[in-house]
């Protein structure tokens, strides 16, 4: 049996053509959504990450601002540049593309983001809102796309085994604390595993939802997948193929786990688009929240 895909290129297409009507409803106030997109340095990946985030930007009507730094960029200066960018107020939303060269201090740099400003929702007040259950604000992207995916496939996490595999601040960690919180379109039991759970397959086989966000290529196989689960697939990886040019590949072996899972969701065209999306929503968000605030 083959499992139901889940496009998430169409899910992303519906909630930014929602996007684009609250920043066309925002547009008929007088405000116009800014969004500042920091990149240091000229890492490959990065800079493909900042054209595809100022290109929606373009599609959907927010205004951005790119502003590229060089690789050797001091913190003194890169700290200044968000500080100008904390007091404009045609700027809405800041975002530094990570991760920053190596002489820059990441915790540093999120810190130094005003709170109302922080759309990828890295820093301690708006990760810690999200622990409280205050789900009115910023919501983290990655996590935010996959629950969106979730609701739009019709599988809602209540009373069910999630299963999230990774513990980082930016998927693993908000990811959980999404899907236990108590309301409509979350209340599972969550459990994270990580690089120091012994026998790990042991839970990812028990999960009526399983979440793959570790960074290493087809580590999930079917052989670890409940019969009929939905399987979100976070990884992006970049492996190796016989022609050289190499191709995307995610932390779930599509191939076997399409047989086992109930649902599943590909790489490329799954979680990818959501990020993005959930982006650009909580770019509007802080232009509607300062345009109620003005
Ligand atoms: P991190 O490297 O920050 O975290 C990886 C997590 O996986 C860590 O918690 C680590 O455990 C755990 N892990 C690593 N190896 C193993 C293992 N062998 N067994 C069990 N756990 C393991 O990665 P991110 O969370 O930032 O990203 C994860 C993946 O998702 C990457 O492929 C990344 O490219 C992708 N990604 C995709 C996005 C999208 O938009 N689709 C957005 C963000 C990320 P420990 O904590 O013990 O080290």
């Amino acid at each position: 049996m083959s499992a139901q895909v889940i496009d998430g290129k169409a899910v992303a297409a519906e909630v930014t053509a929602r996007v684009k009507q609250r920043v066309e409803a925002l547009k008929s106030k007088g405000v116009t959504v800014g969004l500042a997109v920091i990149l240091a340095g000229e890492d490959p990946a990065s800079q493909v990450y900042v054209r595809n985030k100022i290109k929606k930007c373009a599609e959907l009507g927010i205004e951005s601002r790119r502003i590229d730094l060089p690789a050797d960029v001091t913190m003194e200066t890169m700290l200044e540049t968000i500080d100008a960018l904390n007091n404009d107020p045609a700027i809405h939303g800041i975002l530094v593309q990570f991760p920053p060269p190596k002489q820059l201090d990441q915790e540093k740099i999120i810190d130094a983001i005003s709170p109302e400003k922080d759309v990828d929702c890295f820093c301690d007040r708006n990760v810690g809102r999200i622990l409280e259950g205050r789900i009115d604000g910023f919501l983290p992207c990655t996590p935010a796309g996959v629950m969106e995916l979730l609701k739009a496939a019709g599988i809602d996490p209540a009373g069910k085994h999630a299963v999230v595999v990774g513990r980082s601040n930016i998927v693993g960690k908000p990811l959980a604390a999404l899907l236990m919180q108590k309301n409509k379109g979350a209340n599972a039991t969550v459990t994270v595993v990580h690089s120091g759970t012994p026998d790990l397959a042991r839970f990812t086989r028990d999960a009526d939802i399983l979440i793959a966000a570790i960074g290493k290529p087809c580590f999930i196989t079917g052989d670890m997948i409940k019969p009929g689960a939905a399987v979100i697939d976070v990884g992006i990886n970049r492996i190796a193929t016989p022609d050289g040019k190499g191709k995307l590949a995610g932390d779930v072996d599509f191939e076997s786990a399409v047989e086992v899972a109930g649902a599943i969701t590909p790489v490329p065209g799954g979680v990818g688009p959501m990020t993005i999306a959930m982006l650009m929503d909580n770019a509007v968000r802080a232009a509607e929240k300062a345009a109620a605030d003005a």
